[in-house]
């Protein structure tokens, strides 16, 4: 099977795509008057177009969004380009009384939507998704399409490779199966659990939280002006496997998209523990016991993120606390003394 987005036409001469970039810009929302209302602002003269304002959750209102093809080979981290933000602040500027400007703009991110080829602008190509077998290979493409439908579109995808495989299975339960998380309509946050945790996790957030379980300062934000949490952090790093530094703040908390709150949160991110031994699918099913997390982590040793480099400031502080048990050795250097539970640790 190859899930692949944008990257499906390197790997299978099946597949013919006409990629196009979409460019988002983020501005506080205070910057517009905290908007508690979408707008969506029709573009110049191209029927059926729009770009809007949304408010999103941390006091930040998401601007979007552009709609180009788009060849270059950069696709991991395609950049919002000077003529992005310019398309984007133009557009949206007609339906507001003060106009925003570059200055406004607090971060921003771009993506690369894997369309089908067809003839015609790419803001008029199709979104539908498909499936493609790849008569050399025998692989199957899954394709196109948009977030939203992402559970049909794996359903799919199961029900024909279960076919071509000739498996002895059923058809796909996905649609029978709660999403992650999935809590009902009314369930607001439970007694005890910060109403953010309860917003981005659902049903998950008294696990979330319980990691900071005798470290309440995980449940503060992780510096100033940066609202997410350190359990946030916590839970990214071992839970949901960061790899990295850059990949705890950029892909599962999402900080990086304000570059000056990246740089804020920099130094806890760069406390946390490493996280890649527990892989995400394991990790998040069985949410591990506070206990079993501790016995997992102090097997992973004094390894962090960086992994192992002394080549960042240290010891990290989160709200002021030292990570100090987290401390990296120098290769050969004589262990320390016991170590002193830290706010990531047990
Ligand atoms: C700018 C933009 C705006 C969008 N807006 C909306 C919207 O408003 N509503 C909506 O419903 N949908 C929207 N979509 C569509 C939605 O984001 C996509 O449909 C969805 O992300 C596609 O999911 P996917 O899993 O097919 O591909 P992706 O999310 O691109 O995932 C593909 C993954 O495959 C990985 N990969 C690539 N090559 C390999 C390899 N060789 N081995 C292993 N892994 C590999 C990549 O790293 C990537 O993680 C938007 C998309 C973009 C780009």
């Amino acid at each position: 099977m190859l899930a692949t987005g944008a990257w499906t036409d390197r790997l299978s001469s099946a597949v013919r795509l006409l990629p196009s970039k979409g460019a988002h810009l983020i501005v506080a929302a205070a910057a517009l008057g905290d908007p508690r209302a979408a707008v969506s602002v029709p573009v110049g003269r191209q029927w059926g177009r729009f770009v809007f304002a949304a408010p999103v959750s941390d006091g930040r209102v998401l601007i979007g969004l552009t709609d180009d093809p788009y060849d270059d080979e950069e696709l991991d981290a395609p950049p919002v380009s000077a003529e992005d933000t310019s398309f984007i602040l133009a557009a949206v500027n007609r339906a507001l009384r003060t106009a925003l400007t570059e200055r406004d703009v607090i971060g921003g991110f771009a993506g690369i939507r894997p369309l089908l080829a067809a003839p015609g602008d790419s803001f008029d190509l199709s979104r539908d998704h498909a499936l493609v077998e790849d008569p050399v290979t025998g692989a199957i493409a899954l394709v196109g399409g948009k977030l939203t439908t992402y559970r049909k579109m794996a359903a799919e995808a199961v029900d024909l490779a279960v076919a071509r495989g000739g498996l002895a299975a059923g058809r796909s339960r996905i649609r029978s199966l709660p999403l992650v998380g999935a809590t009902t309509p009314a369930g607001g946050a439970p007694a005890g659990i910060p109403p953010r945790l309860a917003r981005r996790c659902g049903a998950e957030a008294p696990q979330v939280a319980a990691l900071a379980s005798g470290r309440p300062q995980l449940l503060e934000p992780v510096a100033e002006g940066v609202p997410t949490l350190g359990v946030e952090l916590l839970f990214g790093a071992i839970h949901e496997g960061a790899r990295s530094v850059d990949d705890l703040l950029d892909r599962r908390t999402r900080i990086g998209l304000a570059p000056a709150e990246r740089e804020r949160a920099l130094p806890a991110a760069r406390g946390a523990p490493r996280g890649g031994a527990a892989s995400p699918a394991r990790s998040r099913a069985a949410m591990m016991p506070r206990r079993e997390a501790c016995v997992r982590e102090r097997a992973r040793g004094e390894q962090t993120l960086n992994g192992g480099s002394r080549a960042v400031p240290w010891p990290p502080e989160v709200n002021g606390v030292s990570a100090g048990w987290l401390s990296t050795r120098a290769r050969g250097a004589p262990r320390r003394g016991p170590r002193a539970p830290g706010p990531w640790g047990c």
